[in-house]
């Protein structure tokens, strides 16, 4: 079994002040593999400290200075590749594939915020005046355990490329991830206090960076009712926040599509990351005239998806990180049977065979209307509803009859009407005919989705303050 006892602070392993300690668990068989120590409030005092106390210098390193640290950051990650598959598989139950393809790409976040510092104007002449834009100040980084690696890492790049110093709060329930992130850290041998881990609740290390008035900002992932009450209690210090949150994204399959591409893509999406996933497109509409014969295809599609031990090369669908999440999603499933959806697939239980693990069936309802818990809430686990539509026009009602807003994605063989329709739904990123990603692209959720955006110029935007010297 493994401990993560240290927290790494003003470029130090240092044993935390918190004592509590929170069993780390393996979700594909409920067994112990590891315990991590929780720090407290005054471990995050402290760290805060000094990060404010680096900041003093990192904010006026220069634009060459900070390239180098991001590269030597980017080495250092790349370097933990293996472990953070390793960890990720173990600690969260990613699965195989899913986990290989997103920590190769973590050392991608690096190489995006360089390629934005190359580009990027931090000052500017307006009339006779200077514009200039400079590092906020100390960034409290607060993450979720779905993809804990390259939440941290996107956010650090961007905060680095400031010249921002950072103290991150991963989730409690990524402790193993952690420690490889505060090694790999520690290797890019950056400036002592640049960059602070503190491990904790986020009812205690997360509040703390966020009530204290040494934190000029909160870059925080999760779900919208926790950053709800970050929002709230960051104004009392007027912090600024960066906030992605969930989503119910709608996947509109217009009735030109090439069926047999657009409805597995579709199935496959929404069991991305064992459906848990803010950007999946959990909403699947359909034109009521195909309705029968997407039916039929995403349920033999579903009937290919392996449900089963994260580390197999094989499995599509691994467990859901915790008991608690397996039984929010078996909630959702009875409530979509309750409220009338057909059960075209999947259903409450486990699967034959998964019973220690927190295994749940791959799922999908159909018929399902769009005021139905299923199709308004963020289930985070791989449950598909399917709903049919008569016109473009009501897709795009539907589409945009949520409360989220941050992604949408769009199958078409016209290229004019994926662009119409993309014009009209409310959300951070559409994607046409598939699931692309660019990292220099804005990332981030109209509506209850969040506040601001990541990646890129636009993401480096929101960790600078703009200031005006008029003469
Ligand atoms: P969560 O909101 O429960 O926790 C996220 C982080 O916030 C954790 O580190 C947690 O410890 C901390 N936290 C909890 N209470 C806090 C408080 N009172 N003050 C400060 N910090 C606090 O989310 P989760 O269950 O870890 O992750 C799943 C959620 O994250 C889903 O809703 C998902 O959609 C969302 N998510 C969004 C994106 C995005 O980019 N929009 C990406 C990944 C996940």
């Amino acid at each position: 079994m493994r401990k993560v006892n240290k927290i790494y602070s003003n470029g130090e392993f240092i044993t935390p002040h918190g004592t509590e300690v929170f069993t780390l668990i393996n979700p594909a068989t409920n067994n112990v593999i590891g315990e991590l120590t929780l720090a407290d409030e005054t471990d995050t005092r402290v760290a805060i400290a000094a990060a404010k106390d680096a900041f003093r210098l990192f904010s006026l390193t220069t634009v060459q200075q900070r390239i180098q640290y991001l590269e030597k950051l980017r080495d250092a990650v790349q370097n933990r590749e293996q472990d953070f598959i390793d960890t990720m598989i173990e600690e969260y139950g990613g699965t195989y594939r899913f986990s290989t393809l997103s920590n190769r790409y973590t050392g991608s976040w690096f190489d995006s915020m360089i390629e934005t510092l190359r580009h990027f104007e931090f000052e500017k002449t307006i009339n006779t005046s200077r514009v200039r834009l400079q590092p906020v100040g100390v960034v409290g980084i607060i993450t979720p355990w779905n993809a804990s690696n390259s939440s941290v890492c996107s956010k650090v790049a961007t905060a680095i490329a400031a010249g921002c110093t950072v103290v991150i709060k991963p989730s409690e329930l990524s402790g193993l991830q952690t420690q490889v992130l505060m090694e790999a850290f520690h290797d890019a041998g950056l400036p002592k206090g640049v960059i602070n881990v503190v491990t904790g609740l986020g009812t205690v290390v997360g509040t703390e960076l966020t009530d204290n008035p040494d934190v000029a900002k909160i870059s925080f992932t999760g779900s919208t009712a926790v950053g709800k009450l970050i929002a709230k209690k960051a104004a009392d210090s007027m912090k600024r926040v960066t906030l992605e949150l969930g989503g119910k994204s709608p996947n509109i399959i217009l009735d030109d599509a090439d069926l047999a591409q657009a409805v597995p893509m579709a199935v496959y999406g929404a069991y991305m990351n064992n459906g848990q996933a803010c950007i999946a497109p959990t909403r699947l509409l359909v034109p009521e005239s195909k309705l029968e014969e997407v039916n039929a295809i995403a349920k033999a599609v579903a009937g290919q998806i392996v449900v089963g031990p994260p580390l197999q090369e094989r499995t599509d669908v691994g467990p859901m990180v915790s008991v608690r999440q397996f039984e929010k999603v078996q909630g959702y499933i009875e409530s979509g049977l309750q409220e009338g959806a057909t059960l075209l697939t999947g259903g409450t239980g486990k699967p034959a065979g998964l019973e220690a693990g927190n295994f749940v069936k791959p799922t999908i309802f159909t018929n399902v209307r769009n005021d139905m818990r299923i199709a308004r809430e963020e289930i985070f686990g791989p449950v598909l509803a399917i709903i049919p539509y008569k016109t473009d026009e009501e897709a795009i009602a539907i589409a945009n009859d949520t409360p989220y807003g941050l992604a949408a994605y769009i199958s078409t063989s016209n290229p004019d009407r994926a662009q119409y329709v993309a014009e009209r739904i409310d959300a951070g990123r559409v994607c046409i005919n598939g699931f692309s990603h660019d990292p220099m692209v804005p990332f981030g959720g109209f509506k209850q989705s969040g506040i601001g955006r990541e990646y890129g110029a636009f993401g480096l935007e929101e960790y600078l303050e703009t200031k005006a010297i008029l003469k």
